[in-house]
C-alpha cells in the first residue's frame, strides 16, 4: 500500500523529512493537502496569505509533477478528508510534521485517533517547521515545560547539531486512484497588497540563494536600518515551510561571520516563540503574564486605532510603517516594534487588536510569531523590560536618521529633507501649511504618563 504525506506549514520537497519516511519504504505516497474549513472559520484565510498559498501549492504541485507525481488537495474537515483518502490509496501509514499551536496539537490528537480506528498509523516528524521542536530544551529545575527568557534559551539552543537537511526525492508515484480537487486560485487583485511577494519553494529557494550570496554579510551592521531593507525577507517563506529553517541555519553557518551569527539568531527567535506558545497555547489570546491591564475602550481609542491602521496618526515613522504593511502585506522588523508599542503603550489599546490588524494583513502572519511578539511588545510577554515605551521620534533618529524610509512612504513628506521629516510638527507654520499630513493624534509625553500611571509605576 501507498503512504499519504499531509502538508501543512511545511510546502516543500527539499528537506522533507515526512516525505523522505514516507519514500524511503520504496511505496507510492499521496502528497496530500486539505483546505481545512476550521482555520478558514477561525479567520486565518487572510487574501494575502491566501495568494502566497496558492502560489505554493501551485509551486509544490509542479515539482511533483517534475518528479512523476502531483499535489491531491481536498477541503473540508481535515480528519476526515485525510482519512478517506488514506482509505481510497489503501495507506498504512499517514506522516505528517509536529506543530505547535493549540489547534495543531487537538488536530495531531483527532487524526491519530481516527486513523487507529481504521487500523492506520499516523507518523510525526519533529523539527520539520522548527530547527529545535519545542519542548527538546527545558531550563531543568522547578519543573518548567519551556523557557520564558531568550538569552539563557539561546545558549542551550546554539550547542543543538540540526540534522542535515535532506534533497529533494527524485521521483514520487501517486496512486491513479486518488482523486483531487483543483488547486485553489489566488483571491482577486483588488483584495490583495499590491506590493505582495510571489510564494512557493522556487520562489523561496531564489531569494534565500541571493540573500546568502549579496546580503548575509551586511546583515549585522544593517539589519535595524529602516531605509536600507536590509533584512532577509524570508518570513513569508518560513512561515509556509517554503523555505526549510534548518536548511537557512544550515546554509547561513557555511558562510560564516558576523552576518550569518546575527541572521542564525533571528531564526532561533522563532524556535523560542514558537515553544513558548507550545507550552502554553492560551497566549495566543491571554496574556502571557498579566500587568492587569485595563486596556482604555471607547470612541476615543476607537478614533485613535483607526487612525493608526491608516497610518495617519501624525508620527511620520509609525505611519510609514503601517503604510508599508498595506502596501506590502510585511513591514520591517523595527517598525513592527514600533507600531505594536504605539498602539498598545502610547495609545494604552488592547495589543489584541493590534495583532488582528496585522494578521489580516501579513503574508508572514503566524500565530506563534505574531501573538508572542505583540506580547513582548505591549509588555505582556517575555520582554525583560516590559514597561519601556519606544518614542517614534528618538526611533526615527536612530534607524532613518536621514529620513528615507518616511519619505518612501509617506509622500505626502517627500519634499522635506533629513531628519526633519520625523518631526513636521515643528515646522513654521506657513511650511507646515504646505504639507497635507495629519496633526499628532497624542501627545507622546501625555501617553507614556498614562500608560506609566495604569502600570502602577509612578
Ligand atoms: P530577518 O531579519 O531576515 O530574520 C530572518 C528570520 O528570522 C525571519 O524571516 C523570521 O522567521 C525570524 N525572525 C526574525 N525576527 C523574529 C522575531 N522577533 N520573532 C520571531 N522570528 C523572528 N514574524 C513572523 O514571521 N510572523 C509574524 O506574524 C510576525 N509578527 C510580528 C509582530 C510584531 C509586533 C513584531 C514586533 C514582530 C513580528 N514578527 C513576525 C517578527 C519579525 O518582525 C519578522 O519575522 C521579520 O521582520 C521578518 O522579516 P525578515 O524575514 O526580513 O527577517
Amino acid at each position: 500500500g501507498a503512504s499519504v504525506v499531509l502538508f501543512t506549514a511545511d510546502l516543500r520537497l527539499r528537506d522533507h523529512p515526512p516525505l523522505r519516511a514516507a519514500l524511503g519504504r520504496g511505496r507510492t505516497v499521496v502528497p496530500l493537502f486539505v483546505r481545512d474549513d476550521a482555520v478558514t472559520a477561525a479567520g486565518f484565510a487572510a487574501p494575502n496569505r491566501l495568494a502566497f498559498l496558492a502560489d505554493c501549492l501551485r509551486d509544490l504541485d509542479a515539482g511533483l509533477r517534475e518528479r512523476g507525481g502531483r499535489l491531491v488537495v481536498r477541503s473540508g474537515d481535515v480528519v476526515e478528508q485525510v482519512c478517506a483518502v488514506a482509505a481510497e490509496a489503501d495507506a498504512g501509514e499517514v506522516h505528517l510534521a509536529s506543530d505547535h499551536s493549540g489547534y495543531a496539537h487537538a488536530r495531531e490528537e483527532r487524526l491519530r485517533r481516527a486513523l487507529e480506528a481504521d487500523g492506520r498509523r499516523l507518523r510525526v516528524h519533529d523539527a520539520v517547521v522548527t530547527v529545535v521542536p519545542p519542548g527538546r530544551l527545558t531550563p531543568g529545575g522547578g519543573g518548567r515545560d519551556h523557557f520564558a527568557v531568550f538569552t539563557p534559551y539561546f545558549r542551550r539552543w546554539e550547542k543543538e547539531r540540526p540534522r542535515e537537511p535532506l534533497a529533494a526525492p527524485h521521483t514520487v508515484q501517486v496512486p491513479a486512484e486518488v482523486r483531487s480537487e483543483e488547486l485553489p486560485s489566488r483571491p482577486s487583485p483588488g483584495e490583495l497588497s499590491p506590493g505582495l511577494p510571489e510564494g512557493g519553494e522556487t520562489a523561496g529557494r531564489r531569494r534565500l540563494a541571493g540573500w546568502l550570496r549579496g546580503g548575509l554579510d551586511q546583515y549585522e551592521a544593517e539589519h535595524d536600518a529602516l531605509g536600507d531593507d536590509a533584512t532577509s525577507r524570508l518570513s513569508p517563506y518560513l512561515h509556509f515551510g517554503a523555505v526549510s529553517a534548518t536548511e537557512a541555519v544550515h546554509r547561513a553557518r557555511q558562510r560564516g561571520g558576523a552576518g550569518a551569527e546575527a541572521f542564525v539568531r533571528q531564526l532561533a527567535w522563532r524556535d523560542f516563540h514558537h515553544q513558548v506558545l507550545a507550552a502554553r497555547p492560551s497566549a495566543a489570546r491571554a496574556d502571557y503574564r498579566t500587568r492587569n491591564d485595563r486596556w482604555r475602550t471607547g470612541p476615543a481609542v476607537e478614533r485613535e486605532v483607526a487612525a493608526w491602521r491608516a497610518g495617519r496618526t501624525g508620527y511620520p515613522l509609525v505611519d510609514a510603517a503601517m503604510r508599508q504593511l498595506a502596501y506590502e502585506g510585511w513591514m520591517h522588523n523595527r517598525g513592527r516594534l514600533l507600531v505594536a508599542s504605539f498602539l498598545a503603550k502610547t495609545l494604552y489599546a488592547d495589543w489584541r487588536i493590534g495583532a488582528r490588524h496585522f494578521l489580516e494583513l501579513l503574508v508572514d502572519g503566524d500565530l506563534a510569531n505574531n501573538q508572542m511578539n505583540w506580547q513582548w511588545a505591549a509588555g505582556t510577554g517575555t520582554d525583560t523590560r516590559p514597561n519601556r515605551v519606544l518614542n517614534p521620534v528618538v526611533q526615527g533618529r536612530r534607524f532613518d536618521p536621514d529620513g528615507t524610509y518616511v519619505r518612501r512612504w509617506v509622500p505626502e513628506l517627500a519634499g522635506l529633507t533629513g531628519s526633519r521629516v520625523h518631526e513636521p510638527w515643528r515646522l513654521p507654520a506657513g511650511e507646515r501649511a504646505r504639507y497635507d499630513y495629519p496633526e499628532p493624534i497624542v501627545d507622546l509625553a501625555d501617553g507614556a504618563d498614562r500608560f506609566r500611571h495604569a502600570r502602577g509605576l509612578e
